[in-house]
């Protein structure tokens, strides 16, 4: 799975962060930004949990 956070909508709540730093992490503009290139299995689930949490819908699968 890859994903990636759209900027325009990512409003730094930090809620993906908190769910699953693994795969989430702050960017230099203080937005959240994916990190790794794929989503780790033992991942996916959090990351998952992350996207439903995302108040603004940002988080996106590639
Ligand atoms: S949960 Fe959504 S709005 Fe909040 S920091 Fe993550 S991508 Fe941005």
């Amino acid at each position: 799975m890859k994903l990636y956070v759209d900027q325009d909508l990512c409003i730094a709540c930090g809620a993906c962060i908190s769910l699953c730093p693994e795969v989430y992490d702050w960017n230099d503009d203080g937005k959240a930004t994916v990190i790794v290139d794929d989503v780790p299995s033992d991942a996916e689930e959090s990351a998952k949990d992350a996207m439903d949490s995302c108040p603004t819908e940002a988080i996106k699968e590639k």
